[in-house]
């Protein structure tokens, strides 16, 4: 049998390049007095947290946006936190807040992402905006499975009628994308850590996402010939080496696409989020819209 490597879903250039729309995006809202202004809190000084959040404000600036960093000390009670989120939530030059995930176990994250105003929730985690995008309504999507999304129709992959198989079912990447998934009429189906024979659905799906945070979880022995890899996983290996859920080299032989990580899902999740305030900009302000 001759084995025919995947091809390889490059999310990094897919991000620049749809970068570049969105500072065009952002240039047009300026000549109309609309800067759109994110605004990103992070709560304590977790160094994972902090390299997520410079990315984020690196790629704001380099899209136009504005973007402005709350550093807020661990110790801060859960009221003064929702209370820095009550301002910001009636500043009117404020038109994106994100609280970087994860909170000090005093604070409440759920308390925390329900207090964010719905029409600034460019993370999308609000339950308002959860519930809409369940319904298939135009809203905020959450930015690592609309990223996701976007790669697979940036690749003309179909989505439609076909399996896929979401490993991991967190809030944020696992239950979305699958909800994502079946608003474009795939059949879902969820797998997670009390899964029996996890393989016996893995090896059925055309489309496998795979969100579990344990480097080489999956690899050519799980999945279908032919299939479509998406792996989220940011793993950070003992020698300072990223890697992602699935093991790349045996994954690709067997794969017909694959995302890589570093350069995957990562970039593609940030620029959701630039699209994301965007829309929130013109949401708020009318223009652009
Ligand atoms: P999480 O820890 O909240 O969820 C992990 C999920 O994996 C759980 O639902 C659990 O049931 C499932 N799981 C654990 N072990 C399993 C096993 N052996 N078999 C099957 N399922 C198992 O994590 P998360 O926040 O969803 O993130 C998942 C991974 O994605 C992490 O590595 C995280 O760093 C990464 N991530 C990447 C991006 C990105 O932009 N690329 C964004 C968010 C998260």
């Amino acid at each position: 049998m001759v084995v025919m490597p995947a091809k390889v879903i490059e999310g990094k250039e897919l991000a620049h390049q749809i970068r570049n729309e969105l500072a065009e995006d952002v240039a047009k809202l300026k000549e109309q007095g609309v800067t759109p202004q994110l605004t990103v809190i992070i709560v304590g000084d977790d160094p994972a947290s902090k390299s997520y959040v410079n990315g984020k404000k690196k790629a704001s600036s380099q899209t136009g946006i504005s973007s402005d960093v709350i550093e807020m000390p661990s110790t801060i009670s859960e009221q003064e936190l929702l209370d820095k989120i009550n301002m910001l939530n009636r500043d009117e030059t404020v038109h994106g807040i994100l609280v970087q995930l994860p909170l000090p176990d005093h604070i409440n994250e759920q308390h925390i992402i329900e207090s964010i105003s719905p029409q600034k929730d460019v993370d999308g985690f609000h339950p308002i905006n959860t519930g809409k995008m369940m319904l298939g309504e135009d809203t905020f999507l959450p930015c690592t499975p609309y990223g996701i999304i976007t790669m697979l129709h940036s690749y003309d992959i179909q989505i439609e009628g076909k399996h896929a198989v979401v490993i991991g079912r967190s809030n944020i990447v696992g239950k979305p994308v699958g909800q994502l998934l079946l608003n474009e009429n795939a059949t879902v189906t969820y797998c997670h850590s009390r899964t029996n024979q996890l393989t016996d659905f893995t090896k059925n799906a055309d489309i496998l996402v795979v969100a579990v945070g344990k480097p080489y979880a999956i690899c050519a022995e799980h999945i279908k010939q032919g299939s479509v890899i998406i792996d989220v996983g940011i793993n950070r290996l003992d020698d300072g080496t990223l890697t992602g859920d699935v093991d790349f080299g045996s994954a690709a032989e067997k794969a017909s696409y694959i995302t890589p990580v570093p350069k995957g899902v990562g970039p593609m999740t940030i620029t959701m989020l630039l699209r994301n305030t965007i829309k929130a900009a013109k949401g708020l302000t009318g223009i652009g819209r």
